[in-house]
């Protein structure tokens, strides 16, 4: 079986690697320069083992740096956010793909142009060649060639704008809860700098305001000056699960293609995490070739992670607007069991399932309740 995968982000990287230790034919397209792609670069590290063959510990990382939370009111709070790892995404899908040659793929350094669905099977056109493939892992994020040439609509977007700042030595984690629709704001320390960012819905919040929010938020914390700190500035989209990623999922099937990571539309509707998902839907997809049974590969999607994103989306506005979103901070400073759920929620170790159960718990526990200290 010839597998070609397009894309060497997390979701093609761990394609890639994972068919090449179990033996396939695959070979691994990406730009002869991919830069940088735009990200906050944040990882959980408990989804890192399962990448078999992929040697994390030389790569320059900020682990569980100590991190703030704060409210539209200015209210503020420390907590403990451990099991987050935060890379320069260019050292980590470096890395990643080097792992999947080491491993036997096959590295095409140039960006795929063409596919087209053959007599022979699938033609992939890159640098004036033309190979062809049994099966295709589309791995190129969002607006990709894949996406596009399967006819499949952008659907589910969130924006991210913001930027990957260097030149300054940042060693916090920053988010805040502007209160502006399901937006969100920002600093995570990164080696050599900072990427600072704003989450949003397009439709919910105008670019403009969300310039102007994510301006006054690194004014106040960044009063030295951010605007003329070199970096890439960025506006980018955040393909978000819902109703729309399993029907294309089950479309592009139907000819043969397995989407992950982006261009499937998987990152988490609330926090806007999509590595995660990036790697775990190119593992699957690699277990399902592996197997001989991709047809299985979306309903894994669906039982992986239907539940829980249908939950992170019924969660976002009460998070963002509703009781979450105006207690959090405040509710945070009393109760220990509160930051404690906060903490274990924004390292991804709490999951959707059970969040509000759990945060009830913890506030009406009063032996859990605290003085409070300053972040
Ligand atoms: C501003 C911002 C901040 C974010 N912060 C975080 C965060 O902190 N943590 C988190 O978990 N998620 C974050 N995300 C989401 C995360 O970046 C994505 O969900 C994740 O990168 C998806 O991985 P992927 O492999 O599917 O796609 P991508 O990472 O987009 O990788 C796609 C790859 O395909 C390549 N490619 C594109 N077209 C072609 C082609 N024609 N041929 C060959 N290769 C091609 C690209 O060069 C790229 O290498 C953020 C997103 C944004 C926009």
């Amino acid at each position: 079986m010839r597998i070609a995968v397009i894309g060497g982000g997390p979701a093609g990287g761990s394609a890639a690697l994972a068919l090449a230790r179990g033996g396939a034919a695959v070979d691994l397209y990406l730009p002869a320069r991919p830069g940088e792609k735009p990200c906050g670069g944040a990882v959980p590290e408990h989804v890192l083992p399962r990448l078999a063959g992929f040697d994390l510990s030389p790569l320059p990382a900020v682990i569980s740096p100590a991190a703030v939370l704060e409210n539209a009111g200015g209210g503020r709070i420390g907590v403990d956010l451990q099991g987050i790892r935060i890379f320069r995404r260019r050292d980590f899908d470096r890395a990643l793909a080097e792992a999947a040659v080491a491993a036997g793929a096959v590295l095409r350094p140039a960006r795929a142009e063409r596919l087209e669905w053959g007599s022979g099977g699938l033609e992939v056109s890159a640098a004036g060649e033309t190979r062809i493939y049994d099966w295709i892992v589309g791995a190129d994020g969002a607006r990709g060639l894949t996406r596009r040439s399967l006819g499949l609509a952008s659907r589910g977007d969130s924006l991210g704008l913001g930027g990957s700042l260097s030149g300054l030595a940042w060693d916090r984690l920053v988010l805040a809860f502007p209160g502006l629709a399901d937006s969100y704001l920002w600093i995570f320390p990164r080696p050599g700098g900072a990427s600072v960012g704003i989450a949003y819905t397009a439709g919910r919040l105008t670019d403009a305001a969300a310039r102007a929010a994510l301006g006054s938020f690194l004014d106040r914390h960044l009063p030295g000056g951010w605007r003329d700190l070199p970096g890439p500035r960025y506006r980018y989209p955040i393909p978000v699960f819902g109703e729309w990623t399993l029907p294309s999922v089950r479309r592009a099937l139907v000819r043969r293609v397995l989407l992950t990571g982006d261009a499937a539309a998987l990152a988490d509707p609330l926090t806007r995490e999509g590595i995660r998902y990036g790697l775990l839907s190119g593992l699957w997809a690699a277990e399902g070739l592996l197997a001989g049974d991709p047809e299985r590969y979306p309903d894994v999607l669906a039982a992986e992670l239907a539940a829980e994103m249908e939950r992170a989306g019924n969660a976002r506005d009460l998070f963002f607007e509703g009781s979450i979103g105006q207690w959090m901070v405040p509710a945070a400073r009393l109760h220990s069991g509160v930051r404690r759920v906060l903490g274990d929620l924004l390292a991804c170790r709490q999951p959707y399932t059970g969040l509000r159960r759990r945060l009830l718990r913890s506030l009406f526990n009063p032996s859990r309740i605290r003085t409070p200290s300053a972040p």
